[in-house]
């Protein structure tokens, strides 16, 4: 033996990782901790058995096709994970660095194999969980929302034809109080329904992406909420500019945090809604001349249900500290994000970040 091969056996005969080499079907080297993970002795396990052996038979052809690649020369080096047999016939998850080598005048797959199980079991587990909470959270949604839909209705009966309903003035306005409460619950609901989508299955949402003026966008979404009438406001966005995003999501964004720029300012509120490009990203701004946040509560305002004057007895009613989170979500979606800088009495500025192109997170 030479003195490398020395040292290379010490290393792997002391390592807590799995360590191998496989030529003609069998494992011509396996260190201890290799034989132990699939429950053998050292001596049941070299020349004896081979990967066949131990692999899940249903990873077992996309293993063999990946180690015949390493043995062929047409991938030197390869990570995977696969589904490995125990002795006592238990199921294990394992990941393998792998890699090839000489081994008797002739190239052999080798690999270091780490048992990774006991993560498995956990991320399934915390998979379940999330799933249990989605459930949960649409039914609640569902069942929340149900039983108002028939008061609403009859309510909005009522105010179309008061005088069957004997309502005089008064009763016109409780009845317009009830709806407007109603309203407000359904769209809690909505909010918080959502909210839990996005945040256990962005992945699985596919924007729908088309172009359009966000100049136009920021119009409808004034006149739609009405806030002209609240601040005066600018759009500093030129005519020709179009994005390609889903609108929709941009619409909810913008909402927010328009609404909150006139929310949180005091009069005369000033509002600027501006546009910046850089080179690959968009930026659309929202900026007020309101109240401002204390620098050390601007990471906070994101967090759900987070609002920054929460115990103060002049707190804005309605408002549930949910605006920002779903923005923030939305806007991830979408491949960007939403940036924050305020100034306590001067006002803040709110950045959506947007790739120019939409680019699927964790695609290639
Ligand atoms: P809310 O429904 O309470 O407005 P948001 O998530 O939209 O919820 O905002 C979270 C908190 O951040 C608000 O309660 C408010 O204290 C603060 N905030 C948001 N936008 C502004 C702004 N433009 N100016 C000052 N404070 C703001």
């Amino acid at each position: 033996m030479t003195e490398s091969e020395i040292v290379y056996k010490n290393l792997a005969e002391q390592s807590f990782v799995g360590v191998y080499i496989s030529q003609d079907g069998k494992f011509q080297y396996a260190n201890p901790r290799m034989a132990e993970i699939f429950g053998y002795g050292l001596e049941d396990f070299i020349k004896k058995l081979g990967p066949e052996d131990v692999v899940h038979p249903a990873d077992w052809p996309e293993i063999k096709e990946r180690s015949k690649k390493r043995l062929i020369g047409e991938i030197e080096k390869d990570y995977y994970c696969f589904r490995g047999i125990k002795k006592d016939h238990s199921v294990i998850y394992l990941e393998v660095y792998g890699s090839v080598i000489v081994f008797q005048g002739r190239r052999a797959v080798t690999g270091v194999v780490n048992d990774i199980t006991a993560k498995m079991i956990a991320e399934e587990a915390l998979q379940r969980e999330l799933k249990r909470r989605n459930d949960f959270i649409n039914i609640a949604a569902h069942e929340l929302r149900t039983p108002l839909q028939p008061v609403y209705a009859y309510l909005d009966l009522m105010l179309t034809d008061p005088e069957i309903y004997g309502l005089n003035d008064q009763g016109k306005k409780t009845v317009t109080q009830l709806k407007w409460s109603i309203d407000h619950e359904v769209a809690l609901v909505n909010r918080i329904l959502e909210l839990s989508i996005l945040k256990i299955e962005k992945e699985k949402i596919t924007p729908l992406l088309r172009e359009f003026s966000p100049k136009r966008l920021v119009d409808l979404v004034l006149r739609s909420h009405r806030m002209r009438s609240d601040a005066e406001i600018e759009i500093a966005i030129p005519d020709d500019v179009t994005i390609t995003s889903d609108v929709d999501y941009i619409y909810g964004i913008l909402a927010e945090l328009c609404s909150n720029a006139v929310l949180y300012s005091n009069p005369v509120r000033k509002i600027t809604i501006g546009y910046k490009e850089e080179k690959d990203s968009i930026g659309i701004f929202v900026q007020d001349n309101g109240i401002g946040i204390p620098p050390e509560e601007i990471k906070n305002i994101f967090r759900p249900f987070y609002i920054v004057d929460a115990p103060s007895p002049s707190r804005k009613y309605g408002r549930m500290g949910l605006g920002l989170t779903l923005a923030k979500e939305r806007a991830e979606l979408l491949g960007g994000g939403i940036e924050a800088r305020s100034e306590v009495g001067q006002g803040s500025i709110f950045i959506v970040k947007l790739p120019k192109k939409y680019h699927k997170a964790g695609t290639p």
